[in-house]
């Protein structure tokens, strides 16, 4: 089969690798119909995600059809139409039983396109298939679903939830790629009476206006803080979603964060950052961080097939899997581009 193989910092190659095999008794083999590239893939190719070795097929989102079954498959059939999630589950340890998918201690979590290969390919081995998979209901979009592998979810859990957004709020989103764009379509099921996105990106912007914020703040002067309490009377916001994982970003939450408020961090961050607690320590605010768990999917399918959620308008480029390269470079320049999400798509 072909597959996208990463090759060390800044090397990649769209390459012939041998199909994958069931490995346990617990694994699925499926093909892939549609695949995407993650922000997270980007910071792979830099070099920055040491977890992930020389050889690694990417990719940790997609759908696709069951092709073989492992030996204690009850769940799924060859055949079967389904949702890879970005997190594999064993739905056993402790951690799993406690709703913590993404820190399995039986070797799921955050593994596909990480410690072992992922989506990237023509077909992909899923560990723990029976808690790692969803069904596909007939006649729904699969290209929508591909959003909902890892960036729905996670905007959702690790910005939304955790940020508990309330019916009301003015709620900050600093950083309008895929991932802050699905914590804005996911806050709306809370009605938050003010959203603001903040980016450096106009072309962003404009979408973020479209997808429902109320108001935009373009950074590139690096004036977002003071433009984000003029909007609020100088009270600040009730939640600031960092969507980033940038010491800069993360310093606008902590600046614009109301007494009482919550920032919910969902950046992946590579750096220490200062957490200014000489002004937040008598604040009454809440710091969280999350890696995304993935226990909201089948709500969020829910709401996809029920046409309450259309995660599809996060999709902007289409290419066959063999243009994966080109894919990658249309990724890795999105501003120029204009790209949020690209699908791939493998038939
Ligand atoms: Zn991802
Ligand atoms: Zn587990």
């Amino acid at each position: 089969m072909r597959a996208l193989v990463y090759h060390g910092p800044g090397q990649r190659a769209f390459e012939e690798r041998p199909d994958p095999i069931i490995l346990e008794p617990t694994d699925a083999i499926v093909r892939i119909t549609k695949t995407t590239i993650c922000g997270t893939d980007l910071h792979i190719m830099k070099g920055d995600v040491p977890t992930v070795t020389e050889g690694r097929i990417l990719g940790h989102e997609g759908v696709g059809i069951i092709e073989q079954i492992g030996l204690s498959i009850s769940n799924f059939e060859v055949g079967d139409h389904v949702l890879i999630s970005c997190i594999s589950s064993c739905g056993r340890c402790p951690t799993c039983r406690k709703g913590m998918y993404s820190h399995c201690e039986n070797g799921g979590g955050w593994v596909l396109g990480n410690l072992i290969d992922g989506t990237q390919a023509e077909r992909v081995r899923i560990p723990f298939a029976d808690t790692s998979l969803y069904p596909i209901p007939p006649d729904t979009d699969e290209e929508a679903l591909v959003m909902l592998s890892d960036i729905l979810p996670t905007g959702f859990e690790c910005g939304v939830l955790s940020g508990r957004v309330q019916p009301g709020d003015t709620l900050a989103i600093v950083g309008g790629g895929p991932i802050g764009l699905a914590a804005l379509l996911t806050a709306q099921f809370y009605s938050p009476a003010e959203i603001i996105v903040v980016d450096v990106d106009d072309h962003r912007l404009d979408l973020a206006k479209t997808f429902g914020a109320t108001w935009v703040v373009n950074n590139s002067d690096g004036h977002a803080v003071e433009k984000v309490m003029a909007l609020t009377n100088h009270r600040g916001v009730d939640v600031a979603i960092e969507a980033i994982g940038q010491p800069a970003t993360f310093d606008i939450c902590q600046s614009i964060v109301a007494v009482g408020g919550h920032i919910a961090n969902i950046g992946v961050h590579g750096k220490p950052v200062v957490l200014n607690m000489d002004k937040l320590w008598s604040h009454n605010i809440t710091l969280t961080t999350r890696l995304v768990d993935t226990v909201t999917t089948q709500m969020l399918l829910k709401t996809v097939v029920a046409g309450r959620l259309h995660p599809d308008q996060l999709i902007t480029h289409h290419f066959p899997l063999n243009q994966i390269m080109q894919a990658y470079d249309t990724f890795g320049n999105a501003q120029r581009e204009r790209a949020l999400k690209v699908i791939l798509s493998n038939d």
